[in-house]
This record gives C-alpha cells, structure tokens and sequence, in this order.
C-alpha cells in the first residue's frame, strides 16, 4: 500500500481530481468501473504524477494507505450506494469514505449514518467548479465527522482553490451539512444566473442593443462590486458569434433551460423549513416556465400583452439602474440563501458558520466573487445575523439602489417584460421591512373558516371569534 488517497469513477470529475491530487504531489490509486476510464487516464496523463491503477475494487482498496482515504466520484444516487457497498467488505475501521458527487443531503445523512455503525468514516463533500475546477483548484464543502477532517482536511486544502493564500475548503459540519451547503450554493448559482439573465433582457428590450454591446457592458459591470465569474462569462458568451450563422452565439441557442435538480432541492427544503427563498425559487420556475412548451404556444396565441414602448432619454442612467437592480436583487437572494442555511443548522444541529461558507465560495466555484468577501465581514460583525442585508454594509448598498431597483422593475411591468427574479426580490425587500403585512387578514381568514385562532397586537395569548354565532371572542 503506497497511496496517500483513492479517487473511484474517473469521469470528467473524478479524473480531473486525481490528477489535481497527483499534480500536488500525493501518491493516487485510481480505479473505475469500467477498466478503460482508467487506462485513458494513465495513457493521458500519467506524466502528472504518481498514479497506482487498479482492474478490481480489492486491489484498489489494498493499494491506499492505512487509514484509508478514497474519493467516490460517480453519478451521483443508486450508483454511489453500489460503489459504498462494493467497498464496504475491503475496508477496515478508521477508514474514510469521501462521496464528491452531488449527493442530495438526505442520502449523505443515511450513508453516513450507516456507515459509521461499521467504524468507517464517511464524509459527503460538495464539490464545485465543474472539470476545470476539479483539475485546478474546487470549492469544496466537506462535511462528516470533524476528526476525519484532521487528516483529509490538510490535502483537501491544498488542492482547493486558493483566493489570498486561503484555502476555499472547510470542514462545513457533521453528515450532511457538506452535502447541503453545496445544495444552497446550487440553489445561488440559479438564482444568479436567471439575474443576469433578467438584466440582458431589459438592456435588450430597453435599449434595443445587440448580444455584443450587451457583452460589453457586462465587461464594464465586471470591473466593480458586481466581478464575478459568472457576469465575466456572460460579457464572453453575449460577445461570442456563432460560426455558422454569424449570428450572436445566444440568438441560436433555444430558449429552453434545463436543470439537474439542485435547485429543485433546494427549493424543496427551504419550502420544509419554511424559508422564503423567492430568488432562487423564481429562478427554478423561470427554467420550468421556458421549457413549458405548450403553456408557451398557447399563451402566445391567445394571451395580449397590453405593453408599453421604452422610451429611454438617458442610455447610461439606465443602464446604471439595471446594475443597481440587479446587485440589490443577488443581495436579496444571497440573503435568502443564507437564511436557508441557518435555518438547517438549527434543524439538523449543523453549527454551521455562515461566514465560513462565503469565504469558501470566493474562489473554485460557480458563485465565485469579489463581494463574497462582504458576506464574510458581515457575519464577522455579527454571526448571529438574523437578515445578511440588514447589515450596515448590505443595508447602505441595497439603499442606495432602492430607487433604481423600483424604476426598473416599474418599467419591466410597463413594457411586458418578465422579470420574476427582480421583482420577486424587491416585493421580498419590501416584505421584510414592512411595519404591518397583510398576513392579519390572512389569520382572520383562517379563524373564519377554520376556526385555526388568531394572536392579538394588545394582549398576550391565543383567541377565536364565533363567526357564525354572536361573533365574541373566546380565548383558544
Ligand atoms: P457522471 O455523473 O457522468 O458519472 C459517470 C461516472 O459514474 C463514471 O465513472 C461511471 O463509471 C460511474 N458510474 C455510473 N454508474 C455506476 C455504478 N452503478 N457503479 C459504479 N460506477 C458507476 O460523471 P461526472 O464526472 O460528470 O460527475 C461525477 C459526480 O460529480 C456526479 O455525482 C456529479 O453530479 C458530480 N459533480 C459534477 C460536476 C460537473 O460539473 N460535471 C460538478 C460537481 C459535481 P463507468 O465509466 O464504468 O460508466
């Protein structure tokens, strides 16, 4: 046994990982599935490093050094339950099991769980920058029992992501907390995105501009608070023309988003944990709603739109209000995602440190951005922040938008452009910070016809009118 670390399932992710590992100097015992996975790998680039192949799972297992370390990264669901079970007889207690893929967090929770009755180690770790990521240096979020960390952690830092020196890898907390932070940085990733979105659709609608003058201004947005991997790539695709057309690269592309499911998930367990994350569920519906075909026809052929013309005096001024919109509406979501990770720590006794997280995403992953950094200082001021954008910093930010925020999506509704994202975000805004909300009224509804009782604003406890009879009030 010569090897520091195992990689199995040698796809894009996992190949990429091993030769990350390698390229750092560890020892990887490598092995797949299917025998050729491995073999290309070798054939490839064995030159990276030091890379110890394996046919069979025992060999494979024999070859990795005591107590074992070995990265599982396949398809993530059935076939990570058959891989754990195929390792389960070859290895021995103290041995850490680390599942990379994009497990979703209930299943991190029973593997880890089951396999910690037999004294092995099983840490579900978010892996995130996709291939290049992988080879380069990932965002990782491993969770599981924090003693494995002290010896998996060390390596795991050193091939992450590095932004000034730091390492974007921490131990996140126990079972499936690694699991779930990458859920919710999934869960951001969309919200983000279908953001940008919004915003090259009113410059198109607004200002009547061209995918590449669009382009332009994303690259001129990317030299302040909004740099970010994923505005930089959207100035390069709004800038790309396709070679067979020449046409601008994204007017070919159909109009269709798909999606794997993390954000599904997570919006599926901030509906559990009854946490209003409208940035990221409106994102998901946006991707449902484009690949709502007929929905779409129909509503083509029979629906008017009753919309008004832009009409834009100032260019720049507009285009600064989209901007101000767009940075308050990913504050609002990034906020809502954050509470959504709260909230879990309570409910699954996580401990989570949110400003640990946004230190991790400045770098490797998707969401990787400079105001990340905010985030960090935000809970470092304050880690029991109740609401990230009521702090100073966020708040001021935010504030000074406002106005612009409310221009825009004023004048999407006049012009009939959807903005789901935008608005949902503002009307959330407006949500949190009103004095009194209509939900009075909804309590009274209930206690009408359900007799589900109500509280009142001038006296402690609980109380019911008897609507059908004499109208008093008893107390519940
Ligand atoms: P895929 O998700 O395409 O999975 C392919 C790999 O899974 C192959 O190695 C395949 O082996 C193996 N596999 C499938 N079924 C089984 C099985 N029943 N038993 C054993 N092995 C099996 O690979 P990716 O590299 O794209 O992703 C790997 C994991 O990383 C996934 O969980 C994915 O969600 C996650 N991930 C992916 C990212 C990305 O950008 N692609 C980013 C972050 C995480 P064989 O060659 O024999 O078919």
């Amino acid at each position: 046994a010569r090897a520091q670390i195992g990689v199995t399932g040698l796809a894009v992710m996992g190949r990429n990982l091993a030769r990350n590992f390698a390229r750092h100097g560890y020892t990887v015992a490598v092995h797949n599935r299917s025998y050729a996975k491995t073999e290309s790998l070798i054939a490839d680039h064995g030159t990276d490093g030091d890379f110890v192949p394996s046919e069979s799972t025992a060999d494979f297992v024999a070859s990795i050094e005591r107590p074992r370390k070995i990265v599982i990264m396949v398809k993530a669901g059935a076939a990570t339950d058959a891989v754990i079970d195929e390792l389960i007889p070859h290895l021995e207690e103290g041995d850490v099991v680390i599942d990379g893929g994009n497990a979703h967090f209930p299943d991190t929770i029973r593997r880890e769980h089951k396999l910690s009755e037999l004294g092995l180690h099983f840490v579900g770790m978010g892996v995130s920058g996709g291939e290049e990521g992988a080879l380069n240096g990932p965002s990782i979020m491993p969770g599981g029992p924090k003693e494995s960390y002290t010896t998996l952690g060390p390596i795991l830092e050193d091939i992450s992501a590095k932004v000034d020196g730091t390492p974007c890898c921490t131990w996140v907390g126990p079972d499936g907390a690694g699991h779930f932070v990458k859920m919710v940085h999934n869960g951001i990733e969309y919200a983000d995105m279908q953001l940008i979105a919004e915003a090259y659709d009113l410059l198109k609608h607004g200002l009547g501009e061209s995918a590449a003058g669009i382009g332009k201004i994303f690259e001129q947005w990317n030299k302040g608070d909004l740099e970010s991997f994923l505005i930089e790539i959207t100035a390069d695709v709004l800038q790309h023309v396709d070679a067979e057309t020449g046409k601008a690269f994204v007017d070919v592309v159909l109009d269709q988003a798909e999606q794997k499911g993390t954000g599904r998930w997570t919006v599926q367990n901030a509906l559990d944990l009854g946490v209003p994350i409208t940035g990221i569920a409106e994102a998901t519906f946006a991707r449902a709603l484009s690949g709502s075909v007929p929905q779409r026809e129909a509503a083509r052929a029979a629906l008017p739109g009753d919309a008004g013309t832009w009409q834009i005096e100032d260019r720049d001024a507009f285009v600064e209000d989209v901007r101000l919109a767009l940075y308050a509406s990913k504050l609002v979501a990034y906020s809502q995602g954050f509470d959504q990770i709260a909230a879990a720590s309570a409910e699954y006794g996580w401990g989570i440190d949110r400003g640990a997280m946004a230190r991790i995403w400045r770098g490797g992953c998707i969401i990787r951005a400079k105001f990340l950094n905010r985030i960090t200082e935000a809970y470092e001021r304050d880690e029991n922040l109740p609401l990230l954008i009521a702090d100073p910093y966020f708040a001021d930010v935010v504030g000074k938008g406002l106005a612009a925020w409310r221009r825009i999506v004023a004048q999407a509704a006049l012009n009939g452009v959807p903005t789901p994202a935008f608005a949902s975000s503002l009307s959330y805004y407006d949500g949190v910070r009103a004095e009194r909300l209509p939900a009075a009224l909804i309590q009274a509804q209930r206690d009408f016809f359900g007799a589900h009782t109500y509280r009142r604003v001038d006296r402690e406890g609980t109380f019911h009118t008897e609507w059908s009879g004499d109208r008093s009030e008893t107390t519940a």
